[in-house]
């Protein structure tokens, strides 16, 4: 698939990456807008939440937990959580991901 965040999940592109299973892939995002920025995308390549399906819903509620185990590995105090979807929606990388956000 060439869509960046596939080749990132791939390790064809180098990332820094905070967490990893088998479903998912954490990495610093490379222009953070705070002072803990990382984003967090399932492995499979879904463009965004508008093509999530119902067979993604466990995949989805498993985005959410992946996010609240990175928050108490880091210690974050509070975060904000953030996903774009479409263009005019803020999305510029048609992979969903989701934004995990603190100032520390
Ligand atoms: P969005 O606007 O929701 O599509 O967010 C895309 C995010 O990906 C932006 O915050 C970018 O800074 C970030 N980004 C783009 N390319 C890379 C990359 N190679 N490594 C890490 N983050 C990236
Ligand atoms: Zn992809």
């Amino acid at each position: 698939m060439d869509c960046l965040f596939c080749k990132i999940a791939r390790k064809e592109i180098p990332s820094d990456i905070v967490h990893e299973d088998e479903k998912f892939l954490v990495f610093k995002d490379i222009n953070p807008k705070a002072l803990f920025h990382v984003l967090i995308i399932p492995k499979k390549h879904i463009e965004s939440i508008d093509h999530v399906e119902l067979q993604d819903k466990e995949l989805m509620g498993e985005l959410i937990l992946t996010a609240q185990k990175v928050a108490k590995e880091k210690n974050l105090q509070g975060y904000k959580l953030a996903i774009n979807v479409g263009r005019k929606g803020g999305q510029i990388i048609d992979h969903l991901h989701l934004h995990v956000l603190a100032d520390l």
